[in-house]
């Protein structure tokens, strides 16, 4: 697994993250969640807040907490929708974490590697701010199983 400069400025690499499977939507060349809107910071880690009570994200009564998926096709109805600006990749994830049967609810996360798949036309050039790996996909049928 690769990490960086910010998984080492803030210690993510000795906590030995997870890594899981997220889609994004591309807004003004930056990842935004699906799910909450929440754009991904380029040069810190995205830390979870919950929406709804006054806890600590993720807690596990609740849904507060960065998901990602343990499979990719947990989110394909994500990718589907909206395809001309979804994208997706592998994230780190650390500090508290739910573990789900699906995936996991995570403190804090950061994209390791980004996949564009080729129906994308949002402008991406934006995502190398993010210093991962950026993968432009060629048309090779449908990436996720319906
Ligand atoms: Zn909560």
């Amino acid at each position: 697994m690769r990490t960086g400069r910010i998984e080492r400025a803030w210690g993510a690499e000795a906590l030995q993250p997870t890594v899981g499977w997220k889609v994004w939507r591309v807004d003004n060349g930056l990842l935004v969640s699906v799910l909450y809107g929440d754009p991904w910071p380029v040069d810190e880690p995205l830390q979870a807040s919950c929406v709804r009570h006054d806890h600590d994200a993720p807690a596990r009564a609740c849904e507060c907490g960065i998901h990602a998926g343990r499979d990719l096709v947990a989110w394909g109805h994500y990718l589907n929708v909206g395809a001309e600006s979804r994208v997706f990749g592998r994230v780190l994830l650390w500090g508290a974490t739910v573990e789900g049967a699906h995936g996991w609810r995570a403190a804090n996360a950061r994209p390791a590697e980004i996949f564009v798949p080729s129906a994308v036309t949002a402008d991406t050039e934006g995502l190398e701010a993010y210093g991962v790996p950026i993968h432009t996909l060629e048309p090779v049928g449908k990436l996720v199983p319906a």
